[in-house]
């Protein structure tokens, strides 16, 4: 049985999120506390835990949810640039155990992140 988070219960609908795209492998919701005036949120469908989790056979899951950050970039409007960011574990400040790329943009980003 797959352990529930938050991301499982957005994608089972049984908690409300701004979803602004949605696949048979994938959604995309905006984050509840956005770091960018646009800060979207994609996660697998199937509940992979984190990029340690993924094996050889999420290959096409992974190159899938880095396309979908390309498309939900262009329909944010980010025309000038924008940065998809995966946090892993707990030194990479990972606090929701289900994979998920944020897209960030809206704005000029700095580098390198705290
Ligand atoms: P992490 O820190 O694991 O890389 O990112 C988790 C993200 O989930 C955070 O940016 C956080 O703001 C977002 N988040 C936490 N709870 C919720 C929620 O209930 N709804 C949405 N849409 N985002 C959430």
């Amino acid at each position: 049985m797959p352990r529930e988070t938050l991301f499982t219960k957005i994608v089972a609908r049984e908690i409300p999120a701004d979803i602004v795209y949605e696949d048979d492998l994938c959604l995309a919701f905006r984050d509840i506390a956005p770091q960018a005036p646009t800060h979207v949120l994609v996660v697998p469908k199937e509940p992979v835990e984190s990029i340690d989790s993924l094996t050889a056979d999420h290959q096409e899951l992974a190159g899938h949810m880095m396309l979908v950050c390309k498309k939900v970039a262009a329909a944010e409007g980010l025309s000038a640039g924008y940065r998809v960011v995966i946090n892993n574990g707990k030194d990479g400040g990972q606090s929701v155990d289900h994979l998920h790329f944020h897209v960030l943009g809206g704005k000029s980003l700095k580098w390198p992140p705290g």
